[in-house]
């Protein structure tokens, strides 16, 4: 581990954070927050920057959620008749607020999961790019005619929305998310309700209370996104209910394994956004100037917290001394701490828990012979925050913990002696979300985006794993789930598709030649 002895980070006060929350929620319309019945129970606001407790929110019970379902369910009855250009308009209104609400949304991300404020507002630009998507889509959700074998006949599909919507979503995109989800399924005709992390509610109070009012200017039916800050016990009942036809869920693994199989059941669709274990591969041509740059933002921005965050550098034995040495050097520069301070690169880690994983993970990768290159040390504060430094490990081979998702920046460094190796150890973990290959060589690019090279949903050459555009359809294979959301064609998933066989001809000709007179 390094031995830098470095000063405490100075951070804002808790009071501070606290008044700055509150005039967001102000600014973006909340008059009060949290579930308004008695339930008892409650959920503590908490923030990364300071470790401090800042709110109590009254959570929602699983009869809340039962009710919310409900109202969304009556919603929906009036929603799915409105044309989607009409639909669209909605989501256009909702771009321009969350536009207009840019700062307090970003100020809201920062408070409660520490990103610094690039990547906060990042978040925010994201909203209102899918916003952007899904107003033009709203007047492109079209089926295809196909030609009938019978005369006088007309085959075409026409897609319908499906109903309410269960979104349950993750605390390291709480904003984000959300709106990929909100925008694609209100213009294709459905209607929500939204679990979100219990890390994130005053974020997720905020975007809703701008959706109110986006719905209500543009005269839009209220409840077509009812949000239950609940626990995610008595998120259950989302996950159980035959009236939501759709479970979009955004995690990790754990949750993924604990809800799919609920919602298979009953016959329910789900669309999983879940971890991922993403690798670059480096080779010999690759521009290591460029290599490096894009290396550091997807490993330590977010705080490795992204779900799209590189895990794995797979480098040519014979650069990665190089690779390695200019890694350490660009480690060394990071400007750690307070996420609101402009030159702040790496933020806190979210909780305890993320430290001890992290810890307990480069714990084991020394005992399996890896060696720590540099960073690894948490950071003074005097506070309960955890500020850590990223960290560079050097493997002799892909062991157990490697291929586990750790929710911290810790980069593992592999070497390889042929592609075809380097693209056997990338693929071989059980997640596939995000990959890239750094090369300047047309062959080696074209062998990694072929039928039998990168098995990931996202494959890229020449930029890191992270900060995927909206206008691709977003999401993973294997243990990753599948699902995908955002561009593309992502919105059939939102849809159901009845295929239509039309019949003008004034005789009955039956498929298949089919003769029953
Ligand atoms: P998490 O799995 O702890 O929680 C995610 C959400 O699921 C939360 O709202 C939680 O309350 C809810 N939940 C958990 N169990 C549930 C259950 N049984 N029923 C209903 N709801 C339940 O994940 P997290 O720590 O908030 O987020 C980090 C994880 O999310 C990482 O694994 C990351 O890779 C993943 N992630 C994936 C993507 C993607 O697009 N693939 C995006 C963001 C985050």
């Amino acid at each position: 581990m390094s031995t830098v002895v470095v000063d405490p980070l100075v951070l804002p006060g808790t009071d501070e954070l606290r008044e700055r929350a509150l005039a967001a929620l102000r600014r973006c319309g909340v008059t009060t927050a949290g579930h308004t019945g008695d339930t008892g129970d409650t959920i503590t606001v908490r923030t990364p920057i300071t470790g401090a407790d800042l709110f109590d929110i009254p959570a929602a019970d699983t009869r809340d959620v039962a009710a919310a379902i409900d109202a969304a369910h009556e919603a929906f009855g009036r929603w799915r008749m409105v044309p989607a250009p009409a639909r669209g308009a909605l989501v256009k209104r909702f771009g321009e607020l969350v536009g207009r609400h840019r700062a307090d949304l970003a100020d809201l991300i920062g408070i409660e999961v520490g990103k610094i404020r690039s990547e906060a507002l990042g978040e925010v630009q994201e909203m209102i790019d899918i916003c952007d998507l899904a107003v033009g889509l709203s007047r492109q959700l079209t089926g295809r005619t196909m030609p009938s074998e019978r005369p006088g006949h007309r085959l075409m599909e026409t897609w319908h929305p499906l109903g309410v919507v269960g979104v349950i979503s993750a605390f390291n995109f709480p904003a984000a998310v959300w709106s990929w989800n909100v925008a694609l399924a209100t213009v294709c005709g459905n209607t929500m309700v939204w679990k979100p992390s219990p890390r994130a509610v005053l974020t997720a109070t905020a975007c809703t209370a701008l959706f109110d009012r986006a719905a209500a200017d543009v005269g839009a039916p209220a409840n077509l996104n009812v949000l239950v800050i609940a626990s995610a016990a008595d998120a259950a009942v989302l996950v159980d209910s035959p009236r939501v036809p759709l479970v979009s869920a955004t995690g990790s693994q754990a949750m993924g394994e604990r809800i799919a199989p609920r919602v298979a059941a009953r016959f329910g669709r789900v669309i999983l956004e879940l971890g991922g274990n993403n690798a670059a591969v480096v080779t010999p041509s690759a521009d290591l100037d460029l290599t490096t740059r894009a290396v550091v933002f997807a490993a330590v921005g977010t705080a490795g917290q992204r779900c799209t965050t590189l895990r794995r550098l797979i480098v040519h034995e014979s650069i990665a001394d190089e690779v390695a040495a200019r890694l350490r050097a660009a480690y060394a520069r990071l400007p750690i701490g307070d996420p609101f301070t402009e030159s702040t690169l790496v933020g806190p880690l979210i909780d305890g828990q993320a430290h001890q994983s992290m810890a307990r993970a480069l714990r084991q990768a020394v005992a399996d012979g890896g060696t720590i290159l540099t960073g690894g040390d948490r950071r003074p504060t005097g506070t309960s925050a955890f500020y850590v430094e990223p960290v560079l490990v050097r493997m002799p081979a892909q062991t157990a913990i490697v291929r586990a998702e750790t929710f911290a920046p810790i980069l593992y460094l592999l070497t390889y002696r042929t592609l075809d190796e380097a693209i056997a150890l990338h693929n071989d973990v059980p997640q596939g979300l995000s990959s890239s290959i750094f090369t300047t060589d047309q062959r080696e690019a074209e062998r990694f985006l072929a039928a039998d090279g990168s098995d990931c949903g996202l494959v890229n050459v020449n930029i890191g794993t992270s900060g995927a555009e909206i206008g691709g359809a977003f999401g993973g294979e294997k243990a990753t789930g599948g699902g995908r959301e955002a561009g593309s064609d992502a919105w059939r998933a939102y849809m159901r598709r009845a295929t239509n066989t039309i019949n003008y001809s004034g005789a009955l000709p039956l498929a298949q030649h089919i003769d029953f007179a």
